[in-house]
């Protein structure tokens, strides 16, 4: 989630060989639920946005004025995409009940986490999350679906 957590390298045929040792891929069969330990929402992440985002999150009256949020440019180019740090605990983030208070409107790296689509096809998920082992058998197929979904309201697609 770069959330710097999407590092990954094409080889010379534009496949990808190196994708880091806290993604797994997930096999048919693998369990996970969301348990909501809100976990991922307190670490020293960064939340990449799409320009699409920042401006929906920057008119959005429930992230106005919330303290310890900055909405960020990459400095050192100016050209970069925004992005917000969650600093140990992100500000939308309503600790009683450990609920988002942007909920549905969050951006694309908090609606697919764990998860991330790879270019050739495959669903790989995060090894922090600690929802693992818990509920049913992910439906991958589903979840690729979702994920171009996200795709698509976040700008990064065109929509389909
Ligand atoms: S760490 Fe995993 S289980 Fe916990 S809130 Fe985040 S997505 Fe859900
Ligand atoms: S925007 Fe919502 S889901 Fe994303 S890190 Fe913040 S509280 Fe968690």
């Amino acid at each position: 989630m770069t959330v710097k957590m999407e590092r990954k390298l094409l080889d010379r045929d534009g496949t990808w060989d190196y994708i880091g040792a806290e993604w797994f891929e997930v096999k048919e069969g693998t369990r996970w639920e969301c348990i909501r330990c809100s976990d991922c929402c307190r670490k020293d992440w960064t939340i990449n946005l799409t320009w699409k985002e920042f401006d929906r999150l920057k008119g959005d009256v429930r992230v106005l004025d919330l303290p310890g949020l900055g909405l960020e440019v990459d400095p050192e180019t100016g050209l970069d995409h925004p992005f917000f740090r969650l600093d140990g605990a992100c500000p939308m983030l309503r600790s009683e009940g450990a609920v988002c208070t942007i909920y549905p409107d969050w951006p694309y790296t908090c609606a697919v986490y764990p998860f991330l689509l790879l270019p050739d096809g495959r669903l790989m998920a995060h090894r922090g999350c600690t929802g693992f082992g818990h509920g049913e058998p992910v439906d991958i197929e589903r979840w690729k679906g979702r994920v171009l979904d996200e795709r698509a309201k976040a700008g990064m697609v065109r929509d389909r």
